[in-house]
């Protein structure tokens, strides 16, 4: 697998500044108190794999995402969000497969929609949602798990259920790329 081993925000919610976060092998915790910034930087994570909903983003529509302003500081008008992955063992898909790291960036431009890039060539978002369509990634993925989805889960439909259940066993990745295929 492809290692997570950095993530920059800029402008994204609450993060008005360049946030850069670098992740050590091993388990990584983020800590703070309430309002502090812990699950929007979950949903930026969310949000640059691809994540087209923003609704279970907790935004009314997707420019939402941006910083809207605060005490003596105004709003932006574009957010971008960098995911960077180790490719030590060459496992990215082409045209990246030899490269050492990928750097996923999508931006968000208010009015104008988002675009995405990886190391600085522009690809579609599809190409991001597929990159990461993989149980143990991707922004709908059972390894991401959101503030109160856990009742959720609990009192989901059966079909729903389900769904979490092929996620975490590892076909729901397969179904998006034969869906994919379907459609070439
Ligand atoms: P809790 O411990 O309660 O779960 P948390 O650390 O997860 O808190 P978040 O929900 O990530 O906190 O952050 C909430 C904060 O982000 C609120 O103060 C909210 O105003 C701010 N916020 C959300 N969207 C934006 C935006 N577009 N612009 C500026 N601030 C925003
Ligand atoms: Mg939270």
């Amino acid at each position: 697998h492809m290692k997570l081993t950095r993530l920059r925000l800029v402008g994204f919610k609450s993060f008005v500044d360049s946030s850069e976060i670098e992740i050590e092998p091993g388990l990584t915790g983020i800590v703070g108190p309430n309002g502090c910034g812990k699950s929007n930087l979950v949903e930026a994570l969310r949000w640059a794999m691809g994540e087209g909903s923003h609704k279970t983003l907790r935004a009314s529509a997707m420019d939402d995402v941006i910083f809207s302003g605060s005490a003596g500081r105004p709003a932006r008008n574009t957010a971008e969000v960098l995911i960077a992955l180790d490719n030590a063992h060459k496992q990215a898909p082409a045209p990246f497969t030899d490269a050492e790291e990928l750097e996923i960036t999508r931006r968000i431009e208010r009015e104008k929609g988002s675009t995405y890039r990886v190391n600085g060539r522009e690809v579609r978002a599809r190409d991001v949602q597929l990159l990461f369509a993989d149980a143990s990634t991707g922004a709908r993925s059972p390894a991401l798990v959101r503030q109160g989805q856990i009742g959720e889960i609990i009192n989901a439909k059966p079909e729903a259920r389900r769904r979490v259940l092929e996620e975490a066993a590892g076909i729901a990745g397969l179904h998006a790329r034969r869906h994919e295929s379907e459609l070439k």
